[in-house]
């Protein structure tokens, strides 16, 4: 993986650049921003750099190979052990980094989703950031920085990662799968930006099985109570896919009121749907769609507490077809 290979963040590739160049690389970086849009790949992408005999990371040297084969004996990785990093992780990575590198000038450490620290640990790599050596590198991922301790934030550089744009994810997306035009676009939209939701697991469900749920939520109507909580059902089983519906019928109520505003069909998510757009607008007025989009975005944030799946579906249901 070197900077090249890496779609989009130019001015990030571009100040990591101006930092090697200029010997000028901090003791820690924080690489923060969404999940899936290449903080990790440009991490590595950055390790290489630092370990390449070329000193730009060529991709044949001995030392850039080892970077890809993550056999490299300067680079640690530390990732959660379940749902946190723990302090044993951290005590293994420090008596690591007590030794001097094998092979390059420093050693690096990527800590992939930081902010999954557990106090102990976090206050133990702390402890490491504050008394920095200048053959370390310590790199810290994370899309949700607001759950780092503020101490460790503020002894790192940090370096914002934005979404990938529309219309590179859709070149890339054209360029790497087998899809059509209106696939790729619909799939490059409700992937906001992210490599891993348009690569991953949501693929399917983004581009096939959301025009069935679409139909069955636009077929439900008040009075069909059985369907609809046949529906709820159907909808609150797997808690990890929910929140991609809710993004599903998210992205078509924001296509309602883009439709009804005469916005051109590119601002469009579901665009294999535009028969069924224009049906349910002229149903809706403004204000009725916004009151959907609110309850919607009320139950994406209550399914990230502990609640009760279904109910909150069947409340929300109830509302959808109001
Ligand atoms: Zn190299």
């Amino acid at each position: 993986m070197t900077f090249a290979n890496i779609v989009g963040h130019d001015r990030q590739k571009d100040l990591l650049r101006r930092a090697l160049k200029s010997r000028r690389l901090p003791h820690a970086y924080l690489f923060e921003g969404p999940e899936g849009v290449g903080k990790r790949l440009m991490a590595l992408a950055l390790t290489r750099a630092v370990f390449c005999r070329e000193k730009r990371g060529c991709g044949d040297c001995a030392a850039c190979r080892k970077v890809d084969h993550h056999n490299h004996p300067d680079l640690h990785f530390i990732e959660a052990d379940g749902s946190q990093i723990k302090i044993e992780q951290v005590r293994a990575l420090q008596k690591e980094l007590s030794y001097r590198p094998l092979e390059a000038d420093k050693k690096v450490c990527i800590v992939d989703d930081a902010d999954k620290l557990n106090p102990a640990a976090g206050n133990a790599l702390l402890k490491t950031l504050e008394e920095p050596r200048d053959n370390t590198l310590i790199v810290l991922l994370s899309s949700r920085p607001d759950m780092l301790l503020s101490t460790i934030r503020s002894r790192c550089q940090r370096l914002p990662f934005s979404r990938i744009e529309r219309k590179r994810l859709l070149e890339v997306l054209c360029e790497q799968l087998d899809l059509d035009e209106t696939e790729a676009h619909i799939l490059a939209s409700l992937a906001e930006g992210s490599f891993k939701k348009a690569l991953g697991k949501d693929r399917e469900l983004f581009v096939r099985t959301r025009r069935e749920l679409l139909r069955t939520l636009t077929g439900l109507t008040s009075g069909s109570v059985l369907p609809l909580l046949e529906f709820a059902e159907k909808l609150a089983q797997d808690k990890d896919v929910l929140p991609d519906i809710i993004e599903i019928f998210q992205s078509f109520y924001r296509d309602l009121l883009l439709y009804r505003h005469g916005r051109s069909q590119d601002e469009l998510v579901n665009i294999d749907l535009l028969n069924k757009i224009h049906r349910v607008s002229n149903a809706e007025s403004t204000s009725s769609i916004l009151g959907k989009l609110t309850a919607l975005d009320a139950v994406g944030r209550q399914l990230t507490r502990n609640v009760n799946r279904q109910l909150a579906v069947e409340v929300l249901l109830l509302r959808l077809v109001a």
